[in-house]
């Protein structure tokens, strides 16, 4: 897989079926994969931060979660066409690990949410085996990675906000029997039906970012990361 970078940051080209079927290949092969999202702010904090570089350079998959990284792309004359968000790249696992009867492990946000969020899922996809789940809040680290190997996932999804969820990712995985770690800030809100995702007008044209900014006119100022985003790229060198 050729990846794309942008400021010194990886970005994986690949899409949601081409991400599953090289996880795939690469469970059956016994080796572990992480999956970490990036966007141009992301992106901008990375360049200046040695820890958060090395962190998302060495995930075995960085998706282009966000607008700004395809104009990005495109910009630097790149291949990257779709966004692979975060909630979609977690909903298309659970598919593939209900389909295939892998174990799921959920593991972030407030006990209600993390619990909503299971119910729903395993209505959505019957044969789904979540075999267990934890809040964001706990303290004995130790106790939650037995418990994890002890619940046989494969696929844990960690919902703590980046990079706390990365980090922690990072620092556990070596204890774990995971195969498959995908840090997902806030999608446990959103399977929970707690936040409600950008009408599908809004997404498919890519401006999920107007819908929040007309919702919260408050985000102005973090969205201006994005020309700055843009101009920086346009004017480093190579891609
Ligand atoms: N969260 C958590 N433990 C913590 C801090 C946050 O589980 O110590 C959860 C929080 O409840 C929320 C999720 O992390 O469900 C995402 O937080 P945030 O919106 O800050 O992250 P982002 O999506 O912006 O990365």
């Amino acid at each position: 897989m050729n990846k794309e970078q942008y400021l010194g940051v990886k970005v994986s080209p690949l899409n949601y079926e081409e991400i599953i079927d090289d996880i795939k290949s690469r469970m059956q092969a016994g080796e572990q994969s992480t999956i970490i999202a990036v966007n141009p702010e992301k992106v901008m904090t990375a360049s200046q931060n040695a820890e958060l570089l090395d962190l998302i350079n060495n995930s075995t998959y960085q998706i282009p979660d966000g607008v700004g990284i395809l104009l990005a792309s495109k910009l630097k004359g790149g291949n990257i066409r779709s966004r692979v968000t975060g909630v979609d790249m977690m909903e298309r696992l659970i598919r593939f690990a209900s389909e295939e009867g892998r174990k799921v492990f959920l593991y972030g946000a407030k006990e209600e949410v993390v619990t909503e969020a299971k119910r729903k899922l395993e209505e959505t996809y019957p044969s789904l085996m979540i075999s267990g789940y934890e809040n964001g809040y706990v303290k004995d680290h130790d106790a939650l990675v037995e418990k994890i190997n002890a619940s046989e996932a494969e696929l844990l999804f960690v919902a703590m906000g980046s990079p706390r969820q990365e980090l922690w990712i990072r620092e556990h995985m070596p204890k774990l029997n995971v195969k498959v770690f995908q840090g997902v800030g806030g999608s446990f809100d959103v399977f929970s039906g707690r936040v409600k995702r950008a009408p599908a007008f809004f997404q498919k044209l890519g401006l999920e970012w107007l819908y929040r900014l007309i919702k919260d006119p408050k985000r102005l100022k973090r969205q201006m990361n994005l020309p700055r985003f843009l101009l920086k790229v346009l004017f480093s060198k190579g891609s």
